[in-house]
């Protein structure tokens, strides 16, 4: 492989500040009876800035204002005014996206490649989206006058901390709904900086409240008896206790949850396209993406070719910095996530599963870890079954088209999938065989605000994204 020079992007393009209050009801407070923390950069463990970290009291002044929005403001008023802000909103995203892919890099640790060409045309895109069904809500299919919900409590995690932040306050708002989100707690900096672009939107006080802090703050906001609404982004166990403790209550519900995904690759399928889509599929993200190809399944005949492909085309990537513009796979989201990896892998190794790494020299300091695929794997293997969320692939081979869906679908997760094959019959009979909420073909990995995405199972319920989105944020 030859050397690259580094291309590092600047980071003095973000104007970090050393300490950052709650947003609530359009100006940053300080908590009353929360406390803070650090959010520190995973590729360096350098500690970017101080954050609020909301208690009780807190939430309870954030639902008020989301409320009190709600109720006089952002509720009564007519959907073509919402859709202004909502553009408003969408073009500066696009006119600070380089300052937004950078923090997002620095406190996320994904690569600066694509922070700034997947995450922030995305965000962008999906506010452009939703501000087009503000005034067309009559038209969505939900009959003739669909009202909002009211309040929403959202909460999401760490792996895309502004897209999953955009998924969530786009439609949510386009409805006439308010909002008070609760970023994750390694990852705060983005909606921080989101929170200065609704004030420099002039979007009305409260319609946008953003709290700060852990588990705690999260179970606090959601078990809010004045929240109509709780959409949840994070892993099936944290998932199934909001489930819990909303049950008996009126407030409606949506769960993204997590996955594990097959990447299905047929003898006939074009390989280096295919080995691209793999590579795409589990180490896009440092594979922190709840429906990451984890799973590839392999047809028996052409295993052999694919894995020496997938090997030589490994051997190429390039980790280590986020901002080096170079950089294909970034740190390791945290020193707890890390620990999660490692401790699966090992486990795989224990149960026998042949492990590989190509050789790559890791930083120093920073939480990393190679690329890594397992052959050898068996079903009943924990790799084969635990969502890893991190650059680990677990590769099973099957025969037959019937044998690739019975494994595809043996798993509690209904995601996701990708089929890889020259025949367009074998795609749609595949699509119709797989339990997975989005199914790709030749391609993997594919986000569009205007589709549908959410899963089975397992993986939650209800559909973000497209005019689906607008479902779980309208009394229907
Ligand atoms: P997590 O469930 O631990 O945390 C997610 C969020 O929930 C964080 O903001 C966290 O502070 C908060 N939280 C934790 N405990 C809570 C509680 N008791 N009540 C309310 N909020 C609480 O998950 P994570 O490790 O941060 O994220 C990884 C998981 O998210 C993976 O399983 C992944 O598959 C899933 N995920 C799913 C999607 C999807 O669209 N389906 C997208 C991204 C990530």
């Amino acid at each position: 492989m030859f050397e690259y020079a580094p291309a590092p992007e600047s980071r003095s393009v973000v104007d970090l500040k050393p300490s950052y209050g709650l947003f609530i009801d359009g100006t940053f407070v300080d908590p009353t009876d929360g406390g803070s923390f650090k959010s520190i950069n995973p590729a360096s463990e350098e500690v970017l800035a101080e954050i609020a970290e909301a208690g009780a009291q807190d939430v309870e002044r954030a639902v008020r204002a989301a409320r009190k929005a709600y109720d006089k403001v952002w509720g009564p008023m007519p959907g073509r005014d919402r859709a202004k802000y909502l553009y408003r909103i969408a073009r500066l995203i696009q006119e600070r996206s380089r300052e937004l892919a950078v923090l997002e890099s620095l406190d996320n640790g994904k690569p600066i490649r694509e922070s700034r060409d997947v995450d922030l045309p995305l965000v962008a895109a999906h506010f452009f989206y939703y501000a087009g069904w503000a005034d067309k809500l009559p038209h969505a299919g939900f009959g003739p006058d669909p009202r909002p919900i009211g309040v929403a409590a959202q909460v999401i995690p760490w792996n895309f901390p502004l897209l999953m932040l955009a998924w969530k306050i786009a439609p949510a708002l386009a409805a006439g709904n308010t909002v008070v989100l609760k970023p994750a707690e390694t990852t705060p900096l983005t909606a921080l900086l989101f929170a200065e672009i609704c004030q420099q939107a002039d979007l009305p006080a409260g319609v946008v409240n953003i709290v700060t802090g852990a588990g705690d703050t999260g179970r606090a906001l959601v078990e809010h008896a004045g929240v109509d609404k709780v959409a949840f982004t994070g892993s099936t166990e944290v998932g199934r206790a909001i489930a819990r403790s909303v049950a008996g209550t009126s407030k409606k519900l949506t769960l993204e949850l997590g996955g594990k995904a097959a990447n299905i690759v047929f003898d006939d399928a074009p390989i280096d396209q295919a080995v691209e889509g793999i590579v795409n599929g589990i180490f896009f993200n440092q594979g922190h993406v709840c429906c990451a190809g984890s799973r590839l399944l392999v047809q028996e005949n052409v295993a052999d070719r694919v894995l020496e492909s997938l090997k030589r085309r490994m051997a190429q990537l390039r980790v280590g910095d986020p901002l080096d513009k170079n950089t294909d796979v970034g740190a390791i989201n945290s020193a707890a996530q890390l620990e999660r990896i490692r401790e699966l892998s090992d486990a795989g190794s224990a149960e026998g599963a042949e492990r590989w790494s190509p050789p790559c020299e890791l930083p120093d300091r920073g939480f990393w870890f190679a690329p890594t695929i397992f052959t050898g794997v068996t079903q009943a293997h924990r790799i084969a079954r635990e969502e890893i969320f991190g650059p680990v692939l677990s590769v099973l081979t099957f025969r037959t088209p019937a044998e690739a869906v019975e494994k595809a679908n043996n798993t509690p997760y209904g995601l996701s999938a990708g089929i890889w094959t020259d025949k367009g019959s074998r795609i749609l009979w595949m699509a119709d065989r797989l339990r997975a909420g989005v199914v790709w073909a030749n391609t993997f990995n594919k986000f569009d605000p205007t589709s549908p995405f959410g899963g089975y199972k397992e993986s939650g319920y209800g559909r973000e994204g497209g005019r689906h989105g607008l479902e779980g944020y309208l009394n229907v």
